[in-house]
């Protein structure tokens, strides 16, 4: 891998034009980079703003080479992208986040191989392939559980929980023949929280606070600021993305999820990219996820993070867009972010919302207020 310095001027690529990648391209633009995107999609969110589009599928590799060719260094905004394609990069010396922690991440089972070799604890789970092996997992995992596709899920899609064993039978249609899966032991966790971090790719590393996320039917709803989380469980969660960090070697913004249940930390899932439930730094951080990324793969240094006392960040999807689109004059004190999709549909996150204060009490009035809540 080069250490190379990337400076104003020169182009960063872009595997995937959603929202993720139209937000590091803001980021990387007010610092004076240009943007070359490859998405299969005509005018998606990064297209919007980037210099280059190179509309194509992302594993066909004609177009991969054309990005690469284009661009001095190349990210990617989510982790599904084409292994291959992701080695060629880091062979060409153009991937500086390597492709390592996309093949550990694109795969449930890795990504808890890696977890259990850290000696960090994780739900109960087994991969399964059939029926009759997923009953005789769920003997000793018990109910509730929760079976998932080993790849491609997102927003809580390619899962099926089971509350008893009732439920059973809906396993039937939901395993394809052939596919791998993993079933996990559904925790009643007290809190579930993610770190968002970013290493450089001198080793160093910076966190943004500790968030809390509120799920809705497996998608995310709020992510708020800071987590109800104890000073010895924040120590905790510091301690364990920095062995996953190191163990990775990790370059770039990386998300971990966790669940929080009496203390203890269970490691449910990593993104080795911005996330989610860190979009919440733009407003309430001196460098946003976006940037501590770009700066990382630049191979400038990071910056120290400091931030607000309190913030809450809100997703909009699709069955949101039009509500909120409608009463924009009306709405106080509230960040808004549109992804700028074309094709809203109701669980698809079309943008979010970031409400900045003193103390989340103030912000979840600011919320009610706002008529909000009744998303
Ligand atoms: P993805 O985000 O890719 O859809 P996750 O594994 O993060 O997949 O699952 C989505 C959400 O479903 C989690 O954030 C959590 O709220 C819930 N969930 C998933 N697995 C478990 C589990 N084993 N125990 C409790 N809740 C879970
Ligand atoms: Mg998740």
């Amino acid at each position: 891998m080069t250490n190379k310095v990337i400076r104003p001027g020169d182009t960063i690529g872009i595997l995937g034009g959603g929202q993720l990648g139209r937000m590091m391209a803001v980021a990387a633009k007010h610092m004076g980079y240009r943007i070359a995107v490859l998405d299969p999609t005509e005018d998606c969110p990064c297209a919007q703003v980037a210099d280059l589009h190179i509309q194509a599928n992302y594993n066909d590799l004609e177009a991969a080479e054309k990005l690469s060719e284009a661009s001095d260094v190349i990210t990617y905004e989510f982790e599904n992208v084409d292994l291959e394609v992701a080695k060629r990069f880091e062979e060409a010396g153009k991937l500086p986040q390597g492709a390592y922690s996309l093949e550990v991440t694109q795969n449930r089972s890795k990504e808890k191989s890696v977890a259990v070799e850290a000696d960090l604890p994780v739900a109960d789970y087994a991969i399964v392939q059939t029926v009759d092996q997923l009953h005789e997992a769920l003997e000793t995992i018990d109910f509730p559980a929760v079976v998932k596709t080993i790849s491609g899920g997102y927003d809580g899609k390619g899962q099926l929980k089971f509350e008893y064993e009732e439920d059973l039978p809906k396993a039937k249609s939901f395993m394809k023949d052939g596919g791998q899966y993993i079933v996990e032991k559904w925790l009643a966790f007290d809190h579930e929280i993610s770190q968002v971090f970013t290493r450089g790719i001198d080793g160093n590393m910076t966190f943004f606070p500790i968030g809390e996320n509120v799920h809705r039917h497996q998608i995310l709803h709020e992510t708020r600021v800071p987590a109800t989380v104890s000073s010895q469980v924040e120590t905790k969660v510091q301690e364990a993305v920095t062995r996953l960090a190191e163990k990775m070697n990790i370059v770039g913004t990386f998300a971990v999820e966790m669940f929080v249940k009496d203390e203890n930390i269970y490691i449910n899932e990593m993104a080795p990219r911005p996330h989610n439930s860190g979009h919440y730094t733009i407003e309430a951080c001196s460098v946003s996820q976006f940037e501590q990324h770009v700066r990382a793969i630049c191979g400038l240094p990071l910056l120290p993070v400091y931030s607000f006392a309190s913030a809450v960040m809100v997703n909009v999807l699709g069955k949101h867009r039009d509500i909120l689109l409608s009463k924009l004059e009306e709405y106080q004190g509230i960040h808004l972010h549109d992804y700028g999709k074309k094709d809203s549909r109701m669980n698809r996150k079309m943008g979010h919302l970031t409400i900045i204060g003193d103390n989340l009490e103030e912000i979840d009035e600011i919320i009610a207020n706002n008529n909000i809540h009744m998303w």
